[in-house]
């Protein structure tokens, strides 16, 4: 028996707004399709917590026994910087403020969301597709809209015709919207705009000569609507109908609202089971943005080159952080947040560590095969991390206690106690246990603060040569001095 059939999942679909029980279209077999980044720019830390939602949920449907294909795209060409499918294409546009190819900006940033996703010690998704690769499934689609009638072609372009498709199928289903409000409540189509209505959005748009991402179409050159990609990809590789589909709240409307028409257009029927929307991270109570200044990258809360936080924190502490807050609520990061998660961290790493060493008694104080249900329970009902978060603070008095020789426990328990805090503190949520390289840090810090010291007073008392030799040395092994008005720091690169 496996363990899915004895822990049944429920999980909040947006679609209805309901929890509900969780049974995929094959038994044992889950789909599940995340919309990836757009690969323009370093990947955002509010970005980072959607992508780690969906990394913990694939992990506990993974541990639960499922066999997942996981597909997670590279979003590389049209995504538009102006939603109302205007303006130029997001990588296009830093490809030319850069001076490159737009492939050199889709390798630089997908190797550094690569490399960010690592440190979090994310898994890998099954496929990752990107939409360059995927032009022709793209327009085969395209083609079907078209000849199903929900679609039109115009001076080159297709658009998707929302009030068409309305008339047969619900548009705004997912979002909760009416086409109708939405007409009521848009100004007049501009007059340049060739749609039928503000609401239709591009499947394909004809290039510019100056547009430099172009593919040939039976309309001529031009490139496909950014809804399109995943639609393209979804169903490729997971079939015209799958089990979850994901992403952060912000895509609810309207690129996921698009995804399902174009789906239906094309297919006749839902393309999805249960649609899973992340909530966003803000920092210190506002909302993140780089043009206010309120924004930190992942790797500036790691080395601690930042204005914002007092310290560094290592990827663990924030995905502990992250984990701490369930994925459909609003998280808010603040240095007092994380310093609050590091602490709450290291106590539960610590007593991991202790357990090895508990010894075992004819009886135990501590129900631990009652309490594992617990923790199954809280994920089970829609990945409550924060509630089993608690449970597993629970575990930690208690292997406190039983090292205090206040509490006893057998070795049956204890083994059982084990593999609970392996399973979900490690391959659950994820979590890497880094107190070592951590106490290496500390004594490493501990060096160089004292060296710091000796080079402050080999400058009071005017021996330039040692203070010298002292900075130029630490540079040399890519630990860097800087004198501030509040004393040195450093860094180490
Ligand atoms: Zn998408």
């Amino acid at each position: 028996m496996q363990l899915y059939q004895k822990q049944p999942l429920k999980i909040t679909n947006s679609l209805t707004g309901k929890k509900e029980i969780f049974e995929p279209i094959d038994e044992g077999h889950v789909g599940m399709y995340v919309c990836g980044p757009t690969v323009y720019s370093n990947v955002h830390l509010g970005n980072c917590r959607t992508f780690m939602s969906f990394d913990m949920i694939f992990r506990y449907l993974r541990h639960l026994g499922y066999k997942v294909r996981y597909v997670r795209n590279i979003t590389d060409a049209g995504h538009l910087v102006d939603d109302a499918d205007e303006g130029e294409d997001k990588i296009a546009k830093k490809a030319r403020l850069e001076k490159i190819e737009p492939m050199e900006v889709v390798q630089r940033y997908t190797i550094d969301f690569h490399n960010i996703l690592d440190q979090f010690n994310f898994l890998p998704p099954s496929i990752e597709p990107t939409a360059t690769g995927h032009i022709i499934e793209q327009l085969e689609i395209i083609k079907e809209i078209l000849a199903k009638e929900y679609a039109y072609e115009i001076n080159g372009s297709v658009y998707f015709d929302v009030k068409k498709f309305n008339k047969d199928y619900d548009y705004g289903k997912l979002s909760g919207r009416k086409l109708e409000d939405m007409i009521a409540n848009t100004r007049e189509l501009a007059a340049q705009s060739e749609k039928k209505n503000p609401q239709d959005f591009a499947l394909w748009k004809k290039a510019e000569p100056e547009h430099i991402m172009r593919w040939p179409s039976p309309w001529g050159d031009g490139f496909p609507g950014w809804h399109l990609e995943c639609t393209a990809m979804s169903t490729k590789y997971l079939g015209e109908t799958f089990d979850i589909h994901g992403g952060g709240m912000d895509l609810k409307f309207p690129h996921h609202e698009c995804e399902i028409a174009q789906a239906e257009a094309s297919y006749g029927h839902a393309p999805v089971h249960y649609w899973m929307h992340a909530n966003m991270l803000t920092l210190n109570g506002k909302k993140m943005a780089k043009s206010t200044g309120n924004n930190i990258l992942p790797g500036e809360i790691f080395t601690g080159e930042n204005d914002i936080l007092s310290k560094p924190f290592t990827p663990s502490v924030v995905r502990f952080f992250m984990m701490q807050a369930h994925y459909t609520s609003i998280l808010d990061l603040s240095n007092d947040a994380l310093l609050a998660s590091e602490k709450g961290f290291y106590r539960m790493m610590e007593a991991i560590d202790n357990l090895n060493d508990l010894g075992t008694k004819g009886t135990s104080d501590f129900n631990v095969p009652e309490w594992r249900q617990k923790c199954y329970d809280a994920m089970n009902d829609d990945f409550n991390t924060p509630i089993l978060i608690a449970h597993l603070f629970e575990g930690v008095k208690h292997i406190n206690l039983i090292k205090e020789e206040k509490e006893n426990i057998t070795a049956q328990d204890k083994e059982l106690l084990q593999q609970t805090m392996h399973d979900f503190v490690f391959e659950v949520l994820g979590l890497e246990d880094k107190s070592e390289g951590n106490q290496d840090s500390n004594k490493l810090q501990g060096v160089v603060e004292l060296l710091i010291q000796l080079r402050n007073e080999a400058r009071t008392n005017k021996d330039f040569a040692t203070s010298d030799k002292i900075r130029d040395q630490l540079s040399a092994m890519g630990i860097q001095l800087k004198d501030g008005k509040d004393g040195t720091t450093f860094s180490v690169s």
